[in-house]
């Protein structure tokens, strides 16, 4: 079967062997596409020939069932589901602090091979803990937003909403109007959160106010949300925070030098929280926003085959997209 490997900085389509049960409790799934997430992006930019090995591309799969070996939540052969890749143990100190994804066996755990490829491998907890069945309704490239959104909707709890009560006396605004920022002020008006979007392109901001969401800049705002991947992004959310208020920090930077000031986080009692990966219960919810249209996604993504992987990354690279989406 043919799978994607990165190999000296470049990604190439390979031949290997279709995984296989052998017994083992799991599923074969035949992947029918994957999205390219932001930290593929980092990986791929940041590799280096000595560990390119351990390197797990894509992570964003929808496929069908093609084998299974286990009864587990009635999963059945030709269900079509949508999965994310890390799973916890729920037993050890880091998930009693609800610090799922610093847990050791969400960090081991993965699909096999990676993402980007004919057919996976996945075990019983990833059927039990994070895979979902996608409706019919959805095109395979909405249904593979089930974890990216599922990690905006960890992010929007983390910064202490739940879903289902009446938010609508909170504001926010997410910085940085990529695809996750999107998912991020669409998870917001799903917690009924007021959400604002800020970019620094005219473009993304524009696209943003089609999708409903504006920017104030005479506001200020109980939580922002930092999605941009830019250091000077902080400067931005300090200012437009109120004084008591929250930023959540979604994404690496770069330059990752100071940003965050002592003394302004200190005397105007700001609290800075982050947010990476989703648990479990992020990814039930999403499934559900999913699959009920409660959260919409249409023209969020751009559709490539396989064989163009390398140019999803350069366009991916150089924000020529929102977010690609690749067809096995
Ligand atoms: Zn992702
Ligand atoms: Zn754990």
């Amino acid at each position: 079967m043919k799978c994607a490997k990165l190999i000296n900085g470049k990604i190439k389509i390979i031949e290997t062997e279709k995984p296989a049960l052998n017994n083992e409790k799991g599923a074969i799934i035949k992947v029918l596409g994957c999205g390219l997430c932001g930290s593929d992006l980092v990986k791929i930019k940041h590799a280096e020939s000595q560990n390119e090995d351990k390197i797990v591309l894509g992570h964003e799969v929808v496929g069908i069932i093609e084998e299974i070996n286990t009864d587990i939540r009635n999963f059945k052969k030709g269900d079509i589901v949508a999965l994310g890749h890390h799973y916890p143990c729920f037993k050890c100190e880091k998930c009693k602090n609800q610090s799922y994804s610093m847990c050791k066996t969400f960090k081991n755990s993965n699909i096999f091979p990676c993402g980007f490829s004919e057919f996976i491998k996945i075990n019983e907890n990833h059927l039990k803990y994070t895979v979902y069945k996608m409706s019919d309704s959805l095109k395979d490239e909405q249904k593979a937003l089930l974890e990216p959104l599922s990690c905006t909707l960890r992010a929007i709890r983390r910064a202490g909403f739940e879903y289902n009560k009446d938010n609508s006396k909170f504001n926010s605004l997410v910085i940085g109007l990529g695809s996750i920022g999107l998912l991020m002020l669409k998870g917001l008006k799903a917690f009924r959160v007021e959400a604002f979007g800020f970019d620094i392109s005219k473009e993304r901001a524009e696209f943003a106010l089609k999708e409903g969401f504006s920017f104030d800049e005479n506001k200020k705002y109980d939580v922002v949300f930092l999605t941009a991947g830019s250091s000077k992004a902080i400067k931005t959310a300090l200012e437009k925070v109120i004084d008591g208020g929250k930023i959540i920090v979604f994404s690496s930077v770069e330059d990752d030098i100071s940003g965050f000031s002592n003394n302004e986080i200190y005397y105007r009692e700001l609290s800075i929280i982050s947010s990476y990966s989703p648990e479990p219960k992020d990814l039930e919810l999403s499934a559900q926003l999913l699959n009920n249209k409660i959260v919409k996604v249409d023209n969020i993504t751009t559709i490539y085959t396989l064989d163009n992987l390398s140019k999803a990354i350069d366009d991916s690279f150089n924000n020529k997209i929102f977010k690609a989406y690749i067809k096995i």
